[in-house]
């Protein structure tokens, strides 16, 4: 029976051992395997609530073992360290807590498919990496929020102020600082620090570009700046960022924004690893992979999501998101089902628009159509009732409607008898 091992089980990686596990796991017609270095699946797109404590990653993490026992493929978890491409194996760190005698395991695959995602691009900002925090993982997003908690007990000790400076005005950056302005006046009513929310805390979002959300229309994106400066955020567009330090962000023009807490949200790249399989790469180290998403120097392994470079013929490259991960995970699971002999079809990437989420009730974004191509726009509740359906969208294809309807409901239930973000 071949082998089809997948790397990396988030939004794209996830989907696809998922739908495999369906078909050829389950007809006993191939081995499933999937790696993660996390015993546990959480959507990225949600990471900024995370880090605004609105979300509680344990509430909302997915078990591997669970969802491959239930969908039949198979989970091992490690940290993937390296691969020897002739002898068709991946190597993994050893398991954690095994001590100093831990050994490196070894699987072989017939077929790999990579979808190990991205990492934070500091764009070699100096101090960038030492001393501003990232939202790559649920552990950055914890780290964010507890340092951000700490900030303004102490600050409210010392009757001084919070500043949080957030790099980059995209969809992570703007979502992120409407979140956070929310959780802050919410942990004030709760008591947790004693800083007047509107005067206390400061948040502002530096963008180089002369807009906020470049996907977006610039009406739009004023919209969004609108909201954000409503909640008493800065909003710095047309401005580059020079170096960080400890306590500022510097910019380009010399001027020093003081920063308690500095989130870097600036744009992403593979993760190093990739550069090291000797296959081909572009400049930010994504697997350059063809229409079929399989890589252009090795035939036996594909790539898929932020990990991968794929560009359209049409419509240029594929953005690192949400939904072009799992339209990759979704063509890799028909191609890899079909038997061998039969003709590889070509991968085509729908963009169905954009939203972005400005706080609980509110979001901006454009929609697509699929067959017509135009696009509309929309804003507001409507938007983000749409924004919270995505997340849905992606539980349905993991899970099914009946567990995901069940999920609302308890989901809803348990608003109504915890606090709105975490207090501690
Ligand atoms: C805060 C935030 C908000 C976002 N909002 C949106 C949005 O609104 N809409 C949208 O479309 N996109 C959004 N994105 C982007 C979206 O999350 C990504 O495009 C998407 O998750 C990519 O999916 P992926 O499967 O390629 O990788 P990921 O979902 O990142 O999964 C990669 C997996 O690989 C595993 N892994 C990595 N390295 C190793 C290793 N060495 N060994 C073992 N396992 C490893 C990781 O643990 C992870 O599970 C957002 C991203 C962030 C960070």
């Amino acid at each position: 029976m071949e082998t089809i091992v997948i790397l990396g089980g988030g939004a794209g990686g996830l989907e696809l051992a998922t739908r495999l596990g369906d078909t050829l796991g389950a007809g006993k017609r191939a081995r499933v395997l999937l790696v993660d270095r996390n015993p546990g699946h959480f959507w990225k797109p949600l990471l900024h609530t995370v880090a605004s404590g609105k979300c509680d990653p344990r509430v909302e993490e997915l078990s591997f073992p669970a969802q491959a026992m239930e969908h039949d493929f198979e989970f091992i978890q490690g940290e993937v360290l390296c691969m020897d491409r002739a002898h068709q194996t991946i190597t993994l760190a050893p398991r954690k807590h095994s001590g100093s005698d831990g050994v490196c395991r070894t699987i072989a695959y017939d077929k790999l498919v990579l979808a190990l995602g991205a990492v934070t691009n500091f764009y070699n900002v100096p101090g960038a990496a030492d001393h501003a925090l990232t939202l790559d993982s649920v552990d950055d997003a914890e780290t964010f929020r507890r340092r951000f908690i700490d900030a303004c007990i102490k600050a409210g000790e010392q009757k001084t102020q919070v500043d949080v400076v957030i790099v980059g005005g995209g969809a992570t950056g703007v979502e992120l600082a409407a979140e956070l302005s929310n959780s802050a006046r919410a942990l004030a009513a709760y008591r947790v620090h004693t800083l007047n929310p509107e005067t206390d805390i400061r948040i502002s979002v530096i963008e180089r570009g002369q807009h906020l959300l470049p996907q977006l229309h610039p009406q739009q994106a004023n919209r969004a700046a609108r909201q954000l400066r409503s909640l008493g955020i800065d909003v710095l567009t047309g401005t580059a960022v020079a170096q960080v330090t400890a306590d500022a962000v510097i910019d380009a023009a010399g001027i020093a924004h003081r920063a308690d807490l500095t989130l870097w949200a600036a744009g992403v790249e593979a993760p190093q690893l990739c550069a090291t399989f000797g296959l081909a790469v572009n400049n930010l180290r994504q697997i350059v992979v063809d229409s079929s998403l399989c890589s252009t120097n090795d035939s036996q392994i594909y790539a898929l999501g932020d990990c991968a470079s794929y560009v359209c013929p049409i419509k240029g490259a594929a953005p690192p998101r949400a939904q072009v991960a799992h339209q990759q995970a979704m063509f890799l699971a028909d191609l890899l089902s079909r038997r061998s002999g039969t003709p590889r079809p070509d991968f085509r990437y729908h963009d169905y628009g954009s939203l972005v989420s400005l706080g609980p009730q509110t979001a901006v974004g454009v929609l697509t159509g699929a067959v017509t191509g135009k696009s509309i726009r929309v804003g507001g509740a409507t938007a983000s009732l749409l924004y919270q359906l995505l997340y849905q969208k992606h539980l349905l294809n993991l899970h099914g409607t009946a567990r995901v309807i069940t999920q609302a409901l308890v989901d809803w239930l348990r608003a109504k008898i915890v606090p709105p973000v975490k207090l501690y």
